[in-house]
């Protein structure tokens, strides 16, 4: 199905996990994973992309194979980033073949050895222009709603944004965060300046206090310092971590759904568990 269709006039949140592709090569127990997360009837499952395409034939592979296993669409994310013109056409001729039909077009985020990457796309609207031009492929594309660390202002940020839906962006993904304020405000913003496309919050519960640190190292995401707190007071006991990873994106979601959220994406990590509680939660 194609992400115009699973994104048309539901009135009822629609859920999609993410997923990557496991450092050994071995599928086994994320398919058990998936297995459990299947049970929600997610509308779809994506597949990152190795950054600075370190994992690029494992994430094909993975690829096929939950395509040929999974009943629900397959979305697999691919950045165009330090790749040829030729690569990208190769990979892009590969999906199709597999009988995908949806794809999360980004630029991805340039590796430290700058100097030995190709310049043939430089942004993700290359790549979705590309895209418009030379394939069949609905695609997705990424939203920031703290804005991208490296754009100026979030005006630009929407800016990209809009020109991506003009190039036929069929729905966004957000960054994951943890203060529904900024997506909110995102949103105004967005609406204000003529996006209407569906901007869909991505969600990752927390199952671990070291990966929340990392995550807001990382990508700099606001999270409340009282938040932090209720994390660190659990951050001996990974049982009490996921519990509490649980009830807080569980909250989370349910403010969003009441602010008319079309979708809700789930970082998932690769472990079924929490994003699968939090769903059950949501849905009572
Ligand atoms: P673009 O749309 O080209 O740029 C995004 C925004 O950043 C623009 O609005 C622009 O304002 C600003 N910007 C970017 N670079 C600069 C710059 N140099 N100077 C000024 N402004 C700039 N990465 C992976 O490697 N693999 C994945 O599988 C993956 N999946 C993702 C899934 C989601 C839902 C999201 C939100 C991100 C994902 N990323 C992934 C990360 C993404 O590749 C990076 O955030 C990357 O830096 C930007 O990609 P983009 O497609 O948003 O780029």
């Amino acid at each position: 199905m194609k992400l115009s269709e699973i994104y048309k006039n539901n009135v009822k949140p629609i859920f999609s996990f993410e997923v990557f592709p496991p450092k050994n090569g071995n599928a086994e127990s994320l398919f058990e994973e998936l297995a459990k997360m299947n049970r929600q009837k997610p509308a779809l499952i994506s597949v990152t992309y190795g950054a600075g395409g370190s994992n690029r034939s494992t994430s094909l592979e993975i690829v096929k194979e939950l395509k040929n296993h999974l009943k629900q669409p397959v979305m697999p994310h691919f950045t165009c980033v330090c790749s040829s013109k030729e690569y990208i056409e190769k990979y892009i001729q590969e999906i199709e073949e597999l009988g995908i039909t949806n794809i999360l077009a980004l630029r991805g985020d340039e590796p430290q050895e700058i100097d030995v990457c190709y310049r043939d796309f430089k942004s993700a609207l290359d790549l979705i222009g590309y895209l418009k031009l030379h394939s069949e492929l609905e695609f997705a594309v990424a939203a920031y709603p703290e804005k991208h660390p490296k754009a100026e202002t979030f005006n630009d940020d929407i800016d990209v944004l809009l020109k991506k839906q003009e190039l036929g962006a069929k729905v966004a993904y957000t960054q994951v965060f943890f203060e529904n304020q900024s997506y909110y405000d995102f949103i105004e913003l967005c609406q204000n300046k003529g996006v209407k496309i569906p901007i869909i919050p991505g969600i990752m519960p927390i199952i671990s206090y070291n990966q929340l640190i990392k995550i807001v190292e990382l990508s700099g995401t606001k999270i409340d310092s009282k938040v932090m707190q209720y994390f660190e007071k659990y951050k001996n006991s990974k049982e009490d971590t996921i519990k509490a990873g649980i009830e807080f994106a569980s909250l989370q979601c349910e403010k969003l759904i009441r602010f008319g959220i079309k979708g809700i994406h789930f970082y998932t990590l690769n472990k079924a568990k929490s994003s699968v509680e939090v769903i059950k939660n949501i849905t009572l």
